[in-house]
Formats: C-alpha cells, structure tokens, sequence
C-alpha cells in the first residue's frame, strides 16, 4: 500500500494555516506585557542576577507547578543537572532516562559526573515504559546498602528521570511503585509538560523534584531559562544556594561554603517570563483547541494517526504528533518533504539517545518501542495562534 501524502499536506494545511501562510513548527508570542516588563530592568538598571521579578516569577512557577517552592535557572539543562545533585547523584552512578527524549536530559545526567541508562517508551504516553523498566530491574538490578546497583556495570543506579514527552505525562502512578520497590529516587523531566496535569496534578510536582524549561520553543519561554520544582523546603533552599555560587549571605564577604554554580536567571529574563505566565492559560486552551482540530480533520486521512492524551493526563500539547502506521514509515521523510516544502513546518522526533556517537556504549534495555516511536512520528506546527483561524 502506499501513501497519500498530499492528503497529510492538505489536513495540515487546513488546520495550521488555512489561509495559505507559512507556518513554524512552534513560535513565541509577546504581545502581552513583555515589552513593559524588559523596559523596566532596563529603566532601572536591574537586569542581572538580582531584582523583583525573579522573585515573582520564581511564585508563578511554582503555582503552575503546582509545587511549594520553584528555583529559577538560567535554562532547563541546567535546572536538571542541579536536581540531579540534589537527588543525590554523585559521579559514577547511573541515571535511568528514556532513549526517546531530547538531549539535554542525557547532557545533563552526564554534567553531574554519572551515565545515563537507556529505557523504552510506551505507545500509550510516548515517556517511560515503567513494565519494561520493572522487567529490566529485575534483570539487571541488586539491591545493597540501601540502593540499587547494574549487576553488569557495577555502578549504582541513582535515579530515574521520566520526561514528559511533548507535554504528555508519563503514567508516573504505574512508575513510583517500580522505583520505590528498587529503593532509585525519581527526577521529573517536565521540561516540555508546564500546564499539564496527571490525574489532576501538575506536571513538575508529580516526584520529590521537577524541572521546567523556558527555552524559546517551549509553552512560554524567558528566552533561555528553567527551574527546579519541589514542596521539600531543604531541598529548594539548596537548590538556590547551588544555583547562585554557594555563597554564604552576608553583607560584604565573599565566602562560598562549596563548589557552586552560576545557573541564576538574570531578572532581565524573569521579567519576559512575568509576563509570559500572564498569557499561559490562554496558550493552553488554545493549544488543546489546536490539537483537537488536529485529531478531528485527521479522521479522515489515511496512514496513521495524531497521537491523543489517555483519560489520565490533561496534556499541555506542546508539539502536536502524526504518527504513520508502522507499515508506512519508510514514508517519513516524504512527509516531511511534502509538509516542508509547502512551507508547513514539520519536524522528526529526536535522534533516539543511544544514535548518538556519544551515547552509542551506554547502558540500555532493549528499546523496541522507542525505535518505533522515532521511525514514524513527526511534529506538526503547534504555536497557540493557529488555533485562533477558526
Ligand atoms: C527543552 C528541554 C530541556 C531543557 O532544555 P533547555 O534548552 O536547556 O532549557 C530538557 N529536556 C527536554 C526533554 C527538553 O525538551
């Protein structure tokens, strides 16, 4: 059987940009307060590492994370390394992270010294498998001392870090039992999920410690930016003091009682994030409008499907995803040539983890699903403005 692309191009097309523009795959948007909010820092001089709207923005994500406190840095990779540390991952360890997901989740695990173990996706969340992940375990892990060890690397597997993938949680209920039962902390990668819920619960607060990326892509951005997510006031105090040097307060002395990092976001940034989150409700309803056009037009096209949130997530959408039927994925650039070429911003998944020249020894479990997964899928143009043509 073959494919009808131009029946992809057109159910794109008549969605994302009925009108015949151009579109990308996903486009910042400042037309609210951002402009008053940067000129402020500017006005006033405060633009760098202290100022109010750190302090109000840092409020705002953690009441979209549904978290007591939230520590914003300066983007996500580095919101994860340090969550990583304060999850306890020393140099030598291992760090469970999906194959499918986007660099910085292997990066970061990597700046903190440890490994990252590959693990599989399922088709139902597109994140962690947590029945492949427990099948592995019980394969490759001992317990001792109170953790849990890779009986074939020797190295302590320190973590788990699911990471939601396009904004659609992980079915993180399936998932704690498996790591509680194999004694590994959990670190949520909700980088792409801010405004996503898991059975009500906001993606970032559904683990000990989350984190969020405001990179320019992302639901809103800071233009570079992130965040640690907990209700661990000792967790969150660290958090801060890791991020800015380790510095020990006080009126004129520079005294640093460690190794810190300076992973703070300037108040320049926080201020465009201000007024970002003044518009993230909108962006979400107008998303999810977006996606349901999506999956309605797509009813009637051939060849795969729009992947769909399960009843337990309320998802951001954040990327929209066509996956082929699996007989047709040889089909994938095609598409992806079709889409692009009539200006339709069209985008594969990630190079799976393991792909990667960097990667390519680590530690993994078979990864069936994953390597599907990243075969047939591709992103569709996905910015909250091109739910308001209709
Ligand atoms: C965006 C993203 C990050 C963080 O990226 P930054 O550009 O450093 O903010 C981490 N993991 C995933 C899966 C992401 O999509």
């Amino acid at each position: 059987m073959g494919l009808d692309i131009d029946s992809i191009v057109s159910a794109v097309r008549d969605v994302s940009a009925p009108d015949g523009s151009a579109v990308v795959l996903h486009e910042p948007e400042f037309t609210g307060r951002e402009w008053d909010y940067v000129k402020e820092c500017i006005d006033t001089g405060w633009v760098s590492s202290v100022g109010k709207y750190v302090d109000e923005f840092e409020r705002r994500v953690a009441a979209a994370g549904g978290t007591a406190f939230a520590v914003a840095t300066v983007n996500g990779t580095t919101a994860l390394h340090v969550a990583f540390l304060l999850a306890g991952v020393k140099a030598g360890d291992e760090v469970i992270v999906p194959a499918l997901t986007f660099v910085a989740t292997a990066n970061a695990v990597s700046h903190a010294g440890a490994v990252p173990h590959f693990a599989d996706s399922e088709f139902r969340t597109l994140g962690l498998d947590p029945d492949a992940l427990a099948r592995h375990l019980a394969r490759v892990g001992v317990r001792r001392d109170g953790a849990c060890f890779n009986r074939e690397t020797g190295r302590r597997i320190a973590a788990i870090a699911p990471m939601h993938t396009f904004g659609h949680p992980v079915d993180m209920d399936r998932l704690a039992p498996v790591a509680a039962e194999w004694l590994i902390p959990v670190v949520e990668d909700a980088t792409e999920a801010l405004g996503s819920t898991y059975k009500g619960k906001a993606a970032g607060s559904l683990s000990r410690i989350g984190t969020l990326s405001f990179n320019g892509n992302k639901i809103v951005t800071t233009g570079g930016g992130g965040a640690i997510l907990t209700d661990d006031p000792d967790v969150a105090k660290r958090a801060k003091h890791l991020t800015t040097t380790a510095k020990v307060p006080h009126r004129w002395e520079f005294n640093h009682d460690e190794i810190g990092f300076n992973y703070r976001l300037p108040n320049l940034n926080a201020a465009l994030g201000c007024a970002q989150f003044e518009r993230l409700d909108q962006f979400l309803e107008e998303k999810r409008a977006l996606a349901a056009a999506y999956a309605q037009r797509f009813e009637t096209v051939s060849g795969g499907s729009i992947f769909v949130e399960p009843d337990f997530a309320r998802s951001n959408y954040w990327l929209n995803a066509f996956l082929l039927d699996e007989d047709l994925a040889g089909h994938r650039d095609a598409v992806l040539a079709a889409t692009n070429a009539a200006g339709l911003m069209t985008r594969p998944c990630w190079t799976l983890m393991h792909h990667l020249p960097m990667y390519a020894a680590n530690p993994r479990m078979d990864l069936p699903v994953a390597e599907s997964i990243a075969r047939r899928l591709i992103n569709l143009p996905s910015s909250p403005k091109l739910a308001r043509h209709a």
